[in-house]
């Protein structure tokens, strides 16, 4: 079982954007998936924050021990803010909201910082392929 199956359609690093044809810095990887397939939690944790924009579309942040995981173009979170939950549980339903070119899922995985007062301060976006690719 893996975090969302699908087909890895942009790696993580500096890259030409698919929209606006420039380079900039990818700070996740894209599975492209259909609409309402699930995400399943890396680990057990809780449900950081939930919110939306016109970029992200609909977004989940997660904690996972003293990780953090986001998750961008979602159609639906199953969860709501303050839920914990267990490994490989499913906890949004990916879509095609905010600025795409379809459906995916944007994954991304900050390591390295620390959480105060419920904000996570610090910390790098690291490359989340390996753990996208071995499974849970
Ligand atoms: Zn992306």
């Amino acid at each position: 079982m893996r975090i969302i199956e699908g087909k890895l359609t942009s790696p993580f690093g500096t890259r030409i954007h698919p929209v606006t044809k420039e380079k900039s810095f990818h700070n996740g990887i894209d599975i492209a998936c259909p609409i309402g397939t699930p995400v399943c939690a890396p680990g057990n944790g809780r449900v950081e924050q939930i919110f939306s924009n016109e970029i992200g579309g609909l977004q989940m942040i997660i904690s996972v021990s003293n990780e953090r995981y986001g998750m961008a173009h979602l159609s639906e979170c199953v969860l709501n803010e303050g839920d914990t939950f267990l490994l490989g549980e499913k906890i949004a339903l990916s879509g095609n909201s905010g600025r795409t070119t379809g459906p995916h899922l944007h994954l991304t995985h900050k390591s390295g910082g620390k959480w105060v007062s419920g904000k996570y301060v610090g910390g790098n976006f690291i490359d989340p392929v390996e753990l996208w690719e071995k499974g849970l």
